[in-house]
Order: C-alpha cells, then structure tokens, then sequence
C-alpha cells in the first residue's frame, strides 16, 4: 500500500520524461539518501533514475569492515547509538534487525587512565555526570575536593538560553575542572576526537544542554532520563553491531538498490546550475544533467564542488574544520596480554602527555570477533589535540603506542598482526560557532531548488545522525522534484 508520501511523490509520474535523482559521495550519509529516494519513488511510471557516484572504488566511506580468517576488524565505526533511531528504523526497513548484535553484558565498563594506571570509571557516571553518589565518593580517580564540588552540581544555576559554550566551559562551571580533565575531555571529547576548549556544546551535545535548561542540572537530568529509559523497556543496550560487521548495513544497502543505481570511481567535481536542472561534470570533464542533486560528502569537498555557484555557500562550507585521527586493529595473544581485560577500553586524559587516545577490548565489547586464545585491541590516536601524531609514519606511531600500551595494560609482547587505517580530515569540528554557519549554509542552499547537503559536517557525526541527514535531504529533493513538475 502507498502512503501519504508515496501518494504525494507520485505527481513525478506527470514529468514528460524521465527524471534524474543523484546523489554525490557512497558513505552511510549518501547510501541512506539514495536508498530513501529508491524506496519513495519504486512505485512511480516510470521511475526517476537514481544514481549515486562515489569518488573511491568503494562504498562505506568511514565504514570498513575486513574479515581476517577467523577474525572480524573494524576499520573505522564499530557501533551505532541506540537511542536515534534512525539507525534501528533503517535496519529494520532492511529487514536486518536480527542481525544486530549488542555489547557483552557481563563487562559493561569503562576505565580511565590516571597516573599511569587505569582506574574504573566509577559506576553510574553517564556522560560527563554521575548519576550514583557512592560510586563515585568511593572512586579512586577523584580528589575530595573534586568529590564534593560535583555534590555541588544540583545548585548550579543553568546557562542563559541560547549561549554557545565550550565542553570545557560547560563542564567546568557545573562539575568543575577535576571532571572535566580526568573524564569528560578523553570520554566525551574523544568521540569527536576534538579540543574540549573549541568543542560547542549546543552543537555536539544539544542534549546535555537540554537536561540543563530543562532540570536545572545534568544529574537531575540524567537520573530522570535514565529511569524514563529503563521503565521504557529499552530493547537494546546503548550500543548495537551486526553479526558479522558494520559493513552489513552498507552492504544490505547496497544489495536493496538496483545494480546501475552504485557508480564507484566517479569523482564529481564542480555542480552547476543549467537552466532550470543541474550538471554535474566530473574528474574526466564528463558532464551529466540532472534534475536534484544531494552532496552527500564532507564539507570541504562539497566547498569545491559548489565554488563556482555560490562564493558565499563554498566559504560557509570550507570555514567547518576537521581533525585527522588514526585507528590501529591489534591481534594478540590473549596470554601476552597480563590485564584482565575486564571492561571495554580505556580512555587516556590530555594530561597524560601520551600518545594513545583510548583503547577499545574489542574481543570483549563484541564476544566471538577472535577465538579465545587471541584478543583484539582497537587503539585511536590524533584528533584536535595531537594532530603531529597523524603525520608519523606508521612505524613511529606503532613505537609510541607500544609504550603506553606496557604502561597501562603490562603488555611486554608485539602483536600478531598491527593493521592501521588513517582517516585524514575525518572528524568535522563542531566548535563553538558552528550552529550559526550551519544556519548560514542552509539559508544559502535554501535559495536553489533541487539542492540539499547531507553528512556528518552538518548536525550530528553519529551512524545515526548521517543516516538521519541522507533521509531529510532525499526527501526534501523529492518534494522539489514535485513542486518543479507540478509547475514545469
Ligand atoms: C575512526 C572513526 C571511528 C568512528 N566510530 C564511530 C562509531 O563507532 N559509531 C558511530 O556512530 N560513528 C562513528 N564515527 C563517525 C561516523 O562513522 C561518520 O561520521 C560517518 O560514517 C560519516 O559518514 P558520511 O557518509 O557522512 O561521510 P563519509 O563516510 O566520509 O563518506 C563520504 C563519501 O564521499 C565520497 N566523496 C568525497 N568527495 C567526493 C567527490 N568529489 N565525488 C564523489 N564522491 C566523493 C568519499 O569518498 C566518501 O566515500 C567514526 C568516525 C571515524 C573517522
């Protein structure tokens, strides 16, 4: 049966010819958009064409996963959010739901290095607040004095609304700055692999500044949204993968689309207006016109991509920075390896001063990606704070790496096998600022029909975000295919 979209898109039906749909750049982003625009228009006579060009010989972008005899590496994400669903809803559309795999219940725990050792974040610490009181008295990672000025945080009086605060300055004014070095700069700050001193709040973590404004504290906040969840019923842990990778739900993607709608090795280059639809001309000079365009790539390729249309729009999009980070798959034997391994990783504090980000127990987090005598490590390093650690060679960041890795784990031994892949301007900073050009570029692509912009540069870096972004964007392409042939 259709529903009220589908009703609505199939006004195309109208066109006097056959339209043309595409979408630029194969990550997660690009797939989901063009898998949007295949389902919403498969009952149209005839069905616009939909193409989707991606520059590498591969689609995934960020998402890789390598199958390696009895082992399953990650490559670069190895997880999506539970709680946007935009990640669920897709697999389920996919009909891969019960291919989801969720993390070991059994070692559901972070550690935090300190002093050169690595100490329990202590349990009931959600995010960047505690949300269990003797847990966290009992931890050995906080001073008394940190201890009672995070007692302290119900009473702190929230931000005016609508500031722009940095994760330090947000963290540091409602918990203070013992918590903020030692735990929210590695744990949260890490997933962006950004500097927690430029790291917006109100972009990154609109929700921590929601709990703010709506229960005058994070631990209020946090305490109620946690209950709300469990009483819910949650049917997932926090985190899911699949059975045999991340790539399941590229692949699954990739497998619903018809076999001419995936064109790899096509790099676009310049998109341009032409009369009243769009061309866009490729690495080779090719030229091809189509009807709507979605850029589904990072910001700054996008920025070249639209020069010659919109100096204003290019600028907007070439201001977003982005970090390089690194992600280095270790297969050990288990018994090399002394620590227990009892937890899903580590996180490593600035104040440190070493090399390593955090460390992910892989073969913990995800039982059955090594046979039992192995264990497979996941360490990230680089980002916004150490961007000098990207530029070594591969030798040298191994070299670093191994010392921290004896320090904090006791692991005197090389691995079996070290991969490494590097994601060169991979993260895009959402620093303090980054919501008004946001609401700059939109305005600008707001002028143009048959445009919209998707990816992780925009509202949100998560699998779930993107997918979110690739959704929003087909849709609003559809609906001005409408308008257009309703007019035209
Ligand atoms: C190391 C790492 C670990 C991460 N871990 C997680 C995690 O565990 N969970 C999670 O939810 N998120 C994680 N993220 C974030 C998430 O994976 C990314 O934000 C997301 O995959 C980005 O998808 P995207 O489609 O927006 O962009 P990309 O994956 O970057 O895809 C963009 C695509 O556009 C193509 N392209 C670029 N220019 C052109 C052009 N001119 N013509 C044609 N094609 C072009 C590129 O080749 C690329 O394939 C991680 C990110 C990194 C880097």
């Amino acid at each position: 049966m259709l529903s009220q979209k589908d009703n609505e898109h199939s006004d195309l039906d109208t066109a006097p010819r056959q339209r043309r749909l595409a979408v630029i750049g194969g990550g997660i982003s690009g797939l989901a958009a063009a898998y949007k625009l295949h389902c919403e228009t498969a009952d149209m006579q005839p069905p616009p064409e939909i193409v989707l060009f991606e520059g590498s010989p591969r689609v995934g972008g960020c998402i890789s996963t390598y199958s390696l005899d009895d082992t399953i590496l990650e490559l670069g994400p190895d997880s999506f959010i539970t709680e946007k669903p935009a990640g669920l809803e897709l697999c389920r559309k996919l009909g891969i739901e019960d291919r989801l795999v969720e993390t070991d219940k059994a070692h559901r725990r972070t550690f935090i290095a300190h002093n050169g050792q690595l100490h329990p974040l202590p349990e009931g610490f959600l995010m960047m607040a505690p949300t269990q009181i003797f847990p966290m008295l009992n931890s050995r990672l906080f001073s008394w004095e940190a201890k009672m000025r995070m007692l302290k945080e119900p009473f702190v009086p929230a931000a005016p609304q609508g500031s722009d605060e940095s994760l330090s300055q947000f963290v540091e004014r409602r918990l203070g700055k013992e918590v903020l070095d030692r735990v929210v700069q590695p744990l949260v700050g890490g997933i962006y692999t950004a500097n927690p001193d430029r790291l917006s709040m109100k972009a990154a973590l609109p929700r921590m500044v929601q709990l703010e404004q709506k229960y005058g504290s994070l631990v209020k906040g946090l305490v109620a949204t946690g209950k709300a969840r469990n009483e819910s019923g949650a049917r997932y842990g926090m985190f899911v993968t699949f059975d045999e990778g991340i790539s399941v739900l590229v692949n699954a993607i990739v497998a619903k689309l018809p076999a001419e709608t995936v064109r790899t090795h096509a790099i676009v280059s310049k998109v341009r207006r032409k009369d009243d639809s769009w061309e866009l001309e490729f690495f080779d000079g090719k030229k091809l016109g189509v009807d709507g365009v979605v850029i589904a790539t990072s910001s700054f390729h996008a920025a070249d991509m639209l020069s010659e249309l919109d100096s204003d729009l290019s600028q907007a999009l070439a201001s977003i920075e982005y970090a390089s980070s690194a992600v280095l798959n270790l297969i050990y034997r288990r018994s090399d390896i002394p620590h227990l391994l009892d937890g899903f990783g580590f996180v490593v504090p600035r104040t440190e001063r070493r090399t390593i980000l955090a460390c992910s127990f892989t073969s913990v987090k995800w039982p059955g990606r090594t046979p039992p005598e192995k264990a497979l490590l996941r360490v990230f390093v680089g980002g916004a704070l150490q961007p000098d650690i990207f530029d070594l060679a591969d030798e040298h960041i191994e070299c670093l790496m191994w010392e921290d890795l004896k320090t904090y784990l006791g692991i005197q031994h090389l691995p079996l096998l070290s991969v490494i892949s590097r994601f060169p301007r991979g993260m895009p900073q959402y620093n303090v600022g980054h919501t008004d050009t946001v609401s700059k570029i939109d305005d600008c692509v707001g002028k143009y029909l048959g445009l919209e912009l998707a990816g992780n540069a925009y509202s949100g870096v998560g699998i779930p975000d993107c997918i979110a972004s690739g959704e929003k964007a087909a849709s609003a392409i559809l609906d001005q295919a409408i308008r257009v042939a309703k007019t035209g």
